[in-house]
Order: structure tokens, then sequence, then C-alpha cells
């Protein structure tokens, strides 16, 4: 559905501003921004893609993914299409790459946020999550939605690749619980070329929700040559820790894809160096992700106990009582639902 955008000013002429994210895209009359899914009609900005849900699935919230976030629970996940990234080695290019006019129209897949968010009531979720895509792009329905949530007492998730302005994150932050957040490189030249952002909107994204006391996961998927050199991730990680040393990160093993499809998937030995790498940075929680059968565990960092075990997306064991490790009794980062009384 079409609908005015949020977070827009107006130009001279009939052109305007958008201000959503950091491109801040001066769009002339009948153009669209560069994410292909808000458009300038007579000097108003519309969304394109208000409630079209063009993917909807309950996922554990470890699919995110969330570690320290309401563990072993679901989340209702929504996506509508556009990106206002184009990264050649995209997971999820299919819905994330649509434009206006292009693949797909876009009011075939209406949703009102009230029947999304009593979908995800009936279906016993604990969060709503933003992803597949990018949620800035379809930012009014995921603060309409948002808002609902919040009344049926769920949470609301982003995942997100961080490039929103300041003035979408003081909008959306009162309704935001948790965000993964993709840092993908640590080079300006990568964001450019390769995904056609920047970084500095990403890293200021990240401090911003931290400091806000959001709930902040990262997640870097390490692709060959592209950004797996030590020094690359080295500082990633000292970034990070720099933000905040609880906060964890997840390193990503690729998988041929999109543009990006020759490469060879990332190798288990540079995916268990980059956990090395994120440690020896000051990183208490560092989790390897898309492999299988190891990295993805939670263990205590004082006394070194097993806490979560994971196998694949699902919680095997759980030893963490009243947010804090059930053997010493540190307390550990995050948000976990109170465990029942026996
Ligand atoms: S959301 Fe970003 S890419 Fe899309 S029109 Fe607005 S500023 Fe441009």
């Amino acid at each position: 559905m079409k609908k005015e955008a949020l977070l827009y000013n107006k130009l001279k002429g009939a052109g305007v501003q958008c201000i959503l994210c950091s491109h801040r895209c001066k769009i002339p009359d009948q153009k669209l921004g560069i994410c292909g899914v808000r458009q300038n009609s007579g000097g108003v900005l519309y969304s394109l893609v208000y409630g079209e849900i063009i993917a909807s699935n309950v996922d554990p919230i470890e699919k995110k993914p969330l570690y320290h976030f309401l563990p072993g629970t679901q989340s209702f996940s929504i996506a509508a299409p556009g990106c206002n990234f184009r990264c050649v080695f995209c997971q999820n290019w299919q819905i994330s790459q649509m434009k206006a006019g292009r693949e797909v129209s876009f009011e075939d897949h209406f949703c009102p946020a009230t029947d999304t968010v009593n979908a995800a009531v009936a279906q016993k979720c604990a969060s709503i999550s933003y992803t597949y895509s990018e949620p800035t792009v379809f930012f009014e329905y995921c603060l309409d939605v948002s808002k609902l949530a919040r009344e049926k007492g769920l949470k609301n998730v982003w995942v997100t690749n961080g490039f929103m302005t300041p003035e979408a994150l003081e909008v959306i932050l009162p309704y935001m619980d948790a965000a993964n957040i993709d840092l993908k490189f640590f080079r300006e030249r990568s964001y450019r070329n390769i995904c056609g952002g920047s970084l500095k909107p990403v890293q200021e994204t990240i401090a911003f929700l931290r400091r806000h006391n959001v709930w902040v996961e990262v997640t870097t998927l390490v692709v060959p040559k592209k950004n797996d050199s030590a020094a690359e991730l080295r500082q990633i990680a000292s970034f990070l820790a720099g933000v905040d040393p609880d906060m964890p990160w997840h390193v990503s093993r690729f998988f041929p894809n999109y543009q990006y499809d020759k490469e060879q998937p990332t190798s288990e030995g540079v995916l268990q160096s980059a956990s090395e790498i994120g440690r020896k940075c000051g990183l208490r929680y560092v989790y390897v992700d898309n492999v299988f059968g190891w990295g993805s565990s939670t263990a205590c960092p004082k006394c070194k106990e097993l806490l979560i075990r994971r196998e694949g997306f699902f919680i095997r064991e759980n030893r963490i009582e009243n947010g804090a490790c059930s053997f010493c009794k540190t307390k550990i980062p995050g948000v976990f639902a109170p465990q029942p009384q026996e």
C-alpha cells in the first residue's frame, strides 16, 4: 500500500529529501530513492511498501541471531521488499533487491498492522522481528506494528544494516527492544564498493542503541577475500569491545550467493581465528554461526561453565537462572526471561 512517508523534507520546486537513512536521497518529482521503494509524487514522499508483507515466519529468536535476548522464545518475523544497500553477496537478495515497477507489484501482499500483531500473539511469539530485507525502508509499518505490539506485551526486534539516520533512530527508539546489526567491514571503500553504503553511520547506530539500553548483538558475515584478514577482523572486534565488551559478536559463515556465487564458503579455520581475535580484543561473547556442531554455545566468562548449549537454532540446555550463571552467580548480560520456579 502506498502511504505518505515519515522523515522527509520538502525542497524547492517539487523535490524532496528523504532523511530516513544515511543516503539522505534528494528525489526529484516522480523519481525513486536509492532503495527503490520510496517515491516522490508531486512533492510528497511515499512509502510504496507499507504493509506489503512479502515474507512472514515464526522463527526461533536464535535465528536472528540473538543469543542473549529471551533465548528459546519464538519471534514473529516479517519483511517487506527493498533495501538501501546493494551487497553483492546478499543472502536474501530475492526480496531485498526488488524495485518498484520491476520484479513485483507492491500491491499484492497487504497485511494490516493489527493482523500482524494478532498473528504473533496467536502463535505465542514473545517478539516481532523486522528482518530478512532491510526494515529501515519499511519504517512506517515497523513503527505502527511496534506500537501495537507493545500494547500486547510483545518485544520489537530489528535485524538491520544499521544505516538509518539519527533522526530515524530517535523516532523508533522508544519501541525498539533489541537489534542485531550487521557490521560488514571496517573499510569505507568496501562499504562503498561492495554494498553501496558507508561505515561511519553503522558505527554510530551501534553505539547509539547500546548507549540507550537497546540490547544489541552484532553480526559480521566473514566473506573470503572481502573482509577475512586478521587486521580487519581485529579492527571490527576492537571497535565493538570499545562500545561494550559484553555485546555479543557473531562471526557468520558465508555461503556463495547472488553476484558472489563463485567463491568458496568461509573455511572453519578462518572462523575459528576470527573468534579468537574477538576474544583477544576483549569481547566476552563471540559466536560462530552457520557451522555445524560448534561455536554457538554460551559459557560463563568467570567460571567457564557451559550455560546455554545450542544445536542449530535450538537450545538443548540452559543453565542461566534469573539472568545469572547458575554455578557462580555471575550476571550474564542480556534480557533473560525469568526461569519458572520449581
Ligand atoms: S530510505 Fe534511504 S535510500 Fe530510501 S529514499 Fe530514503 S534516504 Fe534514499
